[in-house]
């Protein structure tokens, strides 16, 4: 059974459905205003790993991803800024609606490329804003909110379990209260927007009871949640900065109209750094997928680097490790190749062992380094047959999701069989020259030559790669 780390808890916990075999999964989204950057993409990843693992041990899920196409506010920290759609609706000289429209197809090519797998459902916040007044109502209803000039706050001190998430309670807020100036609307200064009037010249903007406005980013979770999964959610996934404040927001917002927990375990990823900053559009250090392909790699040789880190540790992007992973990738696809090519013949033990061990560590909170680790030490134990090697590969990749078998069935073109039996040949007889230029004349025809310690591997290469 697979275990992972909640963030409510701190602890490492079985993930075991309200339902047994059926698991909700709600995943925040991205927010559409610019191409996602693969520190997204990161955490993205999280989600697509935890249900691919929950999959792989049988169960059903069904996960949700939110597309956030309004209010999102450039500092969210400070609930301040401008709406970051209409930032840059203004700079790319678009309407919001092109501006979302765009970016939301441009994230669902990145995803695909990235082998995330689609979710059963992307709601739109500019879709779910009904439910969005609707919880307004509830909670200034009950109590938990209050209106100011046509903007409704969340009234912190009327949640007792403010701060569970993220450890951020009112005595620690108001112990790190800094320097500030408190927002004079609001009654205590962690109260947060749930809905804000709209300001002269807002282009995006619904009627209300409180007059013409938008919602607030969290708001808008705890309405596509409640009202695509419903009132209890099994697991609910987002980047580390999203414990404080907008997964903090979001359940007291949810849990204060419906009375009672709403996700039982929340998995957060920690960042992708660059040069040790947090990759971020705001900081310039980021980079799209369409940037890393247009270097010339491979979105899969991204995702690789990614599994190389378990999600919980931070990792640092560098374009060496990534040409690294790209090796690694044409090299494991070489070798699933020439396994699938092997002839029956030579047979050897299962590899049971490997398997065990592979979906222990997938089990253990992810632990994709070590589950990488045993598909290494697979690849290098040539007693074991090779077309159980496939196979096993083959189930290991329903997990990784890196195409592995992307090589399987490829025909050489005429005349590469003879060069690679001739460079072999040049190789035994230590004529390492002759060798060389058969590589050279290989690599005209398409095709690039492996060596590994049971004889050459080829892969075809596409052109201009
Ligand atoms: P956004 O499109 O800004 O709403 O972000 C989408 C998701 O990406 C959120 O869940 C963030 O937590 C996550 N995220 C943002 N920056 C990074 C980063 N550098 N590394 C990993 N995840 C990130
Ligand atoms: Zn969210």
């Amino acid at each position: 059974m697979l275990s992972v780390t909640n963030t409510l808890t701190r602890a490492k916990e079985p993930l075991r459905p309200r339902t047994p075999g059926r698991v909700t999964m709600y995943t925040c989204g991205p927010t559409v205003y610019r191409y996602a950057h693969i520190g997204n993409l990161r955490t993205f990843l999280l989600a697509d790993l935890l249900r691919r693992a929950l999959e792989a041990g049988g169960a059903e899920v069904r996960q949700v991803q939110n597309i956030t196409d309004v209010g999102h506010m450039v500092d969210e920290e400070f609930d301040r800024g401008e709406d970051r759609m209409l930032v840059s609706a203004r700079l790319e000289d678009k309407s919001p609606a092109e501006i979302a429209e765009h970016y939301t197809a441009a994230f669902l090519a990145d995803a695909a490329a990235f082998n995330l797998q689609p979710a059963a459902a992307y709601p739109r916040a500019s879709d779910h804003i009904p439910q969005m007044l609707e919880l307004v109502a509830r909670l200034l209803e009950r109590g938990n909110a209050y209106e100011v000039d046509g903007n409704l706050y969340f009234a912190v001190e009327s949640f007792p379990g403010y701060g569970r998430l993220s450890g951020n309670t009112l005595e620690r807020l108001r112990a790190g209260h800094r320097q500030e100036a408190p927002d004079p609307r609001k009654r205590h200064h962690a109260d947060f927007a749930l809905w804000k009037a709209a300001g002269p010249g807002r282009l995006v903007k619904w009627p209300s009871p409180w007059g013409e406005g938008y919602p607030g980013w969290h708001i808008e979770c705890s309405a596509m949640s409640l009202a695509t999964l419903g009132e209890h959610i099994d697991v609910h996934t987002g980047g580390e900065d999203n414990v404080f404040p907008h997964h903090e927001d979001e359940i007291a917002q949810s849990e204060a109209v419906v009375d009672h927990q709403v996700v039982t375990t929340w998995v957060h990823g920690r960042h992708l750094l660059t040069g040790d900053f947090k990759m971020s559009k705001s900081r310039g250090n980021f980079l799209s997928l369409r940037e890393l392909t247009s270097q010339g790699h491979s979105p899969l040789a991204a995702r690789l680097l990614f599994l190389q880190a378990r999600y919980r540790s931070p990792l640092n992007f560098t374009w060496d490790a990534l040409t690294g992973a790209e090796r690694t990738l044409d090299r494991l696809r070489a070798r699933m190749a020439g396994w699938a090519r092997a002839p029956e013949a030579p047979q050897g033990p299962a590899p049971t062992g490997h398997e065990r061990r592979f979906w222990a560590a997938v089990d253990d909170d992810l632990d994709t380094p070590t589950a990488l680790a045993v598909l290494h030490d697979l690849e290098a134990d040539e007693s074991l047959a090779p077309a159980a090697r496939f196979a096993c590969v083959q189930a290991f990749d329903r997990v990784l999701g890196l195409d592995l078998a992307a090589q399987v069935g490829q025909t050489l073109p005429a005349g590469a069989e003879d060069l690679i039996a001739a460079r072999t040949r040049a190789r035994a007889a230590r004529d390492f020259a002759a060798a060389d230029r058969l590589r050279d004349q290989l690599a005209t025809l398409g095709v690039e030559v492996t060596d590994t310690p049971s004889g050459p591997t080829w892969r075809l290469r596409s052109p201009g790669a």
